[in-house]
């Protein structure tokens, strides 16, 4: 529909939209994170849902302690390979459709602790992230625009058509291999299918 048409429906006090608004913005608007961290980033992602920063106002204050109940996995912290394989459990345990929110340079890259023996260089390797949000470690504010850039991207998608997201195909995977805890290192160490990523990445 034509913009200014809109508008002046609008202001006449009559809304128009579209099945595919309405539904995308009922979704951006009641996002419900998996209550876990992993490691300090998780104090600020606390500290996000708490009074100062109220996450509350944008729909995402209900963490819930079970992934069954979770459609938003926040990543805050460092992966240790030992963790690595029960993340990817949760991240299949979640209902579709579902995001990431990689929070912080460990859950991104390993961060300070990227040479390490022991810490996955990037929760990506095994399961898809939405939004990586950089910072050791991000503040509230970040989170924050992390999180309105993944409701950007919910506002954003298609239901039909090439460019429809992941979950409203029928080949696409919603649950992805867990990692074994081989002799020297996690066994496979990535999932090629989605490693490395072939689509431009989203920074929050
Ligand atoms: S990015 Fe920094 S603050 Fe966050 S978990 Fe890693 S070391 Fe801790």
């Amino acid at each position: 529909m034509d913009e200014r048409l809109r508008a002046e429906l609008s202001r006449q006090g009559v809304v128009v939209t579209t099945f595919e608004e309405l539904y995308n913005w009922g979704r951006k608007n009641s996002v419900w994170p998996l209550g876990f961290g992993l490691a300090c980033c998780a104090i600020e992602m606390i500290a996000a849902s708490m009074a100062r920063w109220d996450l509350a106002r944008f729909g995402a204050e209900v963490f819930r302690p079970s992934p069954r109940q979770a459609d938003l996995m926040i990543v805050a912290g460092t992966v240790t390979k030992k963790m690595a394989p029960q993340v990817v459990r949760l991240y299949n345990q979640m209902p579709e459709p579902k995001y990431v929110i990689a929070m912080g340079a460990c859950a991104i890259s390993g961060g300070p602790f990227r040479e390490g023996y022991n810490v996955l260089q990037g929760i990506d390797r095994f399961i898809p992230v939405d939004v990586h949000i950089p910072g050791c470690p991000p503040r509230p504010e970040a989170l924050l625009h992390g999180f309105t850039t993944l409701q950007k991207l919910i506002e954003a998608q298609e239901l039909t058509g090439e460019r429809r997201p992941r979950h409203l195909s029928a080949e696409a995977a919603s649950e992805f291999p867990i990692p074994d805890h081989g002799e020297h290192d996690l066994v496979p160490s990535h999932n090629p299918e989605i490693w490395p990523p072939s689509r431009p990445r989203a920074a929050g």
